[in-house]
């Protein structure tokens, strides 16, 4: 390609909406431009960039024995209804109406369409196993779109689900899966690391995310070096909370109701003249689930992890109660509340505790009475607790589950997400087949997505410097730029770029021709802000040496060759960096 005859349009600065530097990038390289919040188009450089991540999907997918389907992105309502997902999905799905006003939704996923195919075209163990994937564009109503391609309304994703004819081989499928998506990232050159992983209301019983570390990341990996254990954090556990914490110890009154005049918070608690650390409190939180009050127990210390909740759950579709709701529940206002079971009302709200109280004694927790707290309880022997669960979020600093060294905390990316997901889906939307006996039985299901879009960006995220983005060359839009520095049409520059631009590309090397009538600075500065691993500079002083420059994008090494090796010399070295990102996958 000639620079001149595509599209490339590279900007000095940064759009002021960009916040991250791999948002920035996209847009300063003129690789993407926004047509409204969470919408892109994709330019030239942008749409071969995301065309070779796709490939490289594409061909591990086809590795590892997916057969590529395309499903539609418009889909009826009652599908989902069926699943059970109109609802719990309902946040997400974009709702659009034809002229006879009927209903229907864009897809942010597609359990509900393969396994209704499924349960069409599949009925015998013999047709089993089978993982069919797609890539196409999805669409998610996201409450913050953001970040430019991370968190967006409409993006690709790789999306694919098995059948399997038993658990057993439902793992196997799963480890098929687990074992690509290894491979993929590290075609793609970025480097990942798998986490246990929520399951969420998507249901299921085993799952990891594929997380790309990085500061601006909108998730938490909770992970320890020592064993290698790894968790989001909306799942991590640790020794603490695995219940590994002593009880306050001691021969405990009965509970003694006392005056806390203005105390609102944990804080305030802790503080003179009460001085109560906040481990020995106990925080009573309301929610509202599907409309009916929840009262929660934390140790004052702790915090409410809501995707645990959630999970826990079985619904995404809770609040926190407000001041006049836990009022009127209650009897008092935020700051004061408890379950000691003498001062909850009747019929009482059901209540949860975290596991970490359990067994806890001479705690403090607020007597459902503005102003006033107990002290002296034994939390077995005086609250009311109907469910316990593992409801709080680890800190750093932790036991390790596995292991009990610390635990440390990092933010990450996610790119990938695989879910064993059983029966959930095939059971509610009859895929079913005979078994060997001539039984009929559900299907095990598992999922498997790939944010493209979004490891497009991940990738420039990780890969970047001052300059600009930094490819790996299995993704990068044009693996080599010739850098013509005087364009003279008579001059011997010229004729020596279109030489060896002739003769890369019969090496099958992508190149792209920087033939514009610019200061060699302008060309320079651009390359670099596109990031093509290989610059060879072709210049009237070095040429009158017989010689050209190679310079390398990643770490910047320049090296002189004579024009008549230019060409195989630079072929071997995109090779080179092609083969090791290829080794790199095993
Ligand atoms: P998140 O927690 O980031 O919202 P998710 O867990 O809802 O993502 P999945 O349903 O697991 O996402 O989708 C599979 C993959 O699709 C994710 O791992 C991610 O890479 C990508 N993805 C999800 N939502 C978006 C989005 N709004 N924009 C871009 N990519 C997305
Ligand atoms: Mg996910």
């Amino acid at each position: 390609m000639r620079w001149t005859q595509t599209l490339i349009p590279t900007l000095r600065e940064a759009p002021a909406e960009a916040e991250i530097v791999s948002h920035q990038l996209l847009l300063r390289a003129g690789l993407v431009r926004k047509l409204a919040g969470g919408v892109y188009s994709f330019l030239p450089l942008g749409l071969r960039a995301l065309r070779k991540v796709e490939r490289i999907v594409r061909e591990e997918m086809d590795r590892a024995g997916a057969i590529e389907v395309l499903l539609p992105a418009l889909q009826p309502p009652e599908i989902w209804q069926q699943s059970g997902r109109y609802e719990t999905a309902r946040q997400v799905l974009y709702k659009v109406y034809d002229s006879a006003r009927r209903e229907w939704v864009l897809s942010p996923t597609a359990e509900e369409v393969i396994t209704l195919l499924a349960a069409a075209e599949i009925q015998s163990y013999r047709q089993l196993p089978r993982n069919f994937y797609q890539i196409s564009v999805k669409f998610r109503d996201e409450i913050r779109p953001r970040f430019g391609l991370m968190r967006a309304r409409e993006f690709i994703m790789k999306d694919a689900y098995s059948f399997d004819v038993s658990d057993e081989a439902a793992q196997q499928s799963y480890q098929r899966m687990y074992e690509a998506y290894t491979r993929v990232f590290a075609r793609c050159g970025l480097r990942t690391f798998p986490v246990e992983a929520d399951t969420g209301v998507i249901g299921g019983t085993l799952s990891h995310e594929f997380m790309v570390p990085a500061e601006t990341g909108e998730n938490e990996v909770a992970y320890c070096e020592g064993c290698g254990y790894a968790a989001n954090v909306e799942k991590a556990v640790s020794r603490v909370a695995a219940g590994g914490q002593a009880p306050v110890q001691g021969t405990a009154p009965a509970p003694e109701k006392f005056p806390t005049p203005g105390v609102q918070t944990i804080e305030d608690l802790s503080r003179a003249p009460y001085g109560v650390p906040a481990e020995r409190q106990i925080k009573t939180l309301v929610y509202i689930v599907e409309s009916r009050p929840l009262v929660i127990l934390l140790r004052g210390d702790d915090q409410l992890n809501e995707a645990k909740l959630a999970a826990r759950l079985g619904t995404t579709t809770f609040r926190p109660a407000t001041a006049e709701e836990i009022h009127s529940l209650l009897g008092a206002h935020p700051g004061s509340l408890g379950a000691v079971a003498a001062t909850l009302p009747d019929p009482a709200p059901p209540v949860w505790a975290d596991e970490r109280l359990r067994g806890a004694t001479e705690m403090i927790t607020g007597a459902n009475e503005d102003g006033h707290h107990f002290r002296h309880v034994d939390v077995a022997r005086d609250l009311r607790v109907n469910e316990w669960a593992d409801l709080r979020t680890v800190r750093a600093g932790e036991g390790c589950v596995r292991c009990g060294r610390p635990l440390q905390i990092r933010r990450a990316i996610e790119v990938g997400h695989v879910f064993k997901l059983g029966t959930k889906y095939s059971e509610k939307l009859g895929s079913t087949f005979i078994d060997e006996s001539g039984v009929r039985r559900p299907c095990v299901m598992g999922c498997y997505g790939i944010g493209v879009t979004r490891t497009l960006q991940a990738i420039i995220e990780q890969s970047h410097d001052a300059d600009g983005i930094v490819w790996p060359v299995s993704v990068a839009p044009y693996e080599v730029c010739l850098t013509p520095l005087q364009m003279n049409a008579d001059g011997p520059v010229r004729a020596v770029a279109d030489r060896l631009y002739e003769a890369l590309q019969r090496e099958g090397i992508e190149v792209i021709l920087d033939d514009r009538e610019e200061r060699p600075g302008v060309k320079f500065k651009d390359a670099d802000l596109v990031g093509f691993p290989f610059r060879v500079n072709i210049g009237e002083k070095l040429l009158a040496k017989g010689q050209v420059e190679i310079k390398r994008r990643a770490g910047g090494q320049v090296e002189a060759v004579s024009v008549d090796e230019a060409a195989v010399r630079v072929a071997a070295l995109v090779q080179e960096a092609r083969r090791a990102l290829l080794e790199a996958a095993g």
